[in-house]
């Protein structure tokens, strides 16, 4: 197949902030360079799916979102060196794989991460999409833009994992999933014999509790609003449950802990349970924040409680996670039955995308994940 050739694709476009997805018809370019393309078998959908719809980051609209994809290599641009016609790939955030970040192996911190993940064109503002009238489409979301039948990726973004894996359900793996587990195994640390408070209990949450119990924390407590998600929770590591509408959470974390706990992880996006994360902390406990506010959102902390005990507060991107090998580490595991992602899921067809989105919204569905049509 050469390079130029176009495919005929549907895919799910955000025409304006805040509006439904719409499913169109349109086309998509053949890989160039480094870049493979990827006939998307399914893919997750994250909350940044929702506040990037709703422009808390501004995007260039319209623009075609999906940025947990999973699929098959259906072609690859001349200077890709390992992927093949075939493989099967889980589709990840960008970096360029040349900054100082990137060099050191922190590509999530990569100094073009935003550009790359957010900017909506590839570099230099080209598109690899166009609409149903040839009209470009905003595109290279996360390196991707996969709410679509095919997409273009780059061989660093791709990453390729075992034909024995279950391709359908991979997909989150390569953000929300990827964050959650990653926040607890690699930039926390969490040690085993320590204590974990999760604050939500939504897809990113709930994956760091199935971490936690993974690392071998023995307390481990998850605080969210949602009953439903307080019961899973439970069954898939947590200790201890609290609803947070009901209980003063920073209260109890005391009351089970003692001291506070080693370590937070705050994946609600709310200022206030934030500000609890930091509260809740024990002495030198460290406090994790990836739950993801307006652009400008600022939190306070009492210095003196921070300084005297000694805490830390961490940002986190995607889990300071190497993709090449986290990811296929979590097939590893969801395959040995020691992280059952499955639990967290429900499957709905592309042409649903916005009955998904209006479930995760509701706290109906953890994590929605779009099959595309045949
Ligand atoms: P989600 O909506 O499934 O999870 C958020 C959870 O917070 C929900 O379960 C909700 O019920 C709970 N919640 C709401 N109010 C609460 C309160 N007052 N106290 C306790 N819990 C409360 O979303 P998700 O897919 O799990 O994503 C979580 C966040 O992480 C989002 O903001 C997303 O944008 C962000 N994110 C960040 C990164 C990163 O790299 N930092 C990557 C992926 C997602
Ligand atoms: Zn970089």
């Amino acid at each position: 197949m050469s390079q130029t050739d176009t495919l005929e694709i549907k895919a799910a476009v955000t025409r304006s902030q805040g509006a439904d997805f719409v499913i169109e018809h349109g086309s998509v370019r053949g890989p160039r360079l480094d870049e493979v393309r990827v006939r998307v078998v399914a893919t997750g959908m994250c909350h940044t799916d929702m506040i990037i719809r709703d422009q808390y980051y501004p995007v260039p609209l319209p623009m075609v979102l999906g940025h947990e994809g999973a699929g098959v290599v259906e072609s690859v641009g001349p200077m890709v060196k390992e992927l093949k016609v075939g493989d099967h790939v889980v589709l990840t955030y960008g970096s360029c794989g040349h900054c100082l970040q990137c060099a050191k192996g922190l590509s999530s911190y990569c100094s073009h991460f935003y550009d790359m993940n957010f900017g909506g064109s590839g570099e230099h503002g080209e598109h690899a999409l166009a609409d149903a009238n040839g009209t470009a489409l905003g595109d290279h979301f996360f390196a991707q833009s996969s709410f679509a039948t095919y997409c273009i990726a780059r061989e660093g973004n791709a990453i390729r994992v075992s034909k024995d894996a279950p391709l359908e359900l991979l997909g989150p793996l390569g953000c929300g999933i990827q964050t959650g587990a990653g926040a607890v195994i690699n930039s926390l640390a969490v040690r085993p014999g320590s204590s974990f408070v999760s604050f939500g209990a939504g897809a990113v949450g709930l994956s760091a509790v199935m971490a936690a119990r993974v690392v071998g924390a023995t307390i481990i407590i998850a605080v969210d609003v949602v009953p439903s998600r307080l019961r899973l929770a439970l069954e898939l590591g947590a200790t201890h449950v609290i609803n947070s509408k009901e209980q003063d959470a920073v209260a109890v974390i005391r009351e089970i802990t003692g001291a506070g706990t080693d370590y937070a992880l705050e994946s609600t996006g709310i200022p206030a349970v934030a500000r609890q994360s930091v509260d809740a902390l024990a002495e030198l406990g460290c406090a994790g924040i990836v739950g993801a506010s307006r652009l400008g959102t600022e939190v306070a902390f009492d210095v003196n409680d921070l300084l005297i005990k000694g805490k830390s507060i961490r940002g986190i991107c995607e889990g300071d996670s190497v993709p090449q090998k986290f990811i296929p580490d979590l097939v590893n595991l969801q395959m040995q039955g020691r992280f059952p992602i499955e639990k967290l899921v429900k499957f709905y067809d592309l042409a649903d995308i916005n009955q998904a989105a209006a479930d995760s919204e509701s706290g109906l569905v953890l994590k929605p994940i779009l099959r595309m049509p045949d």
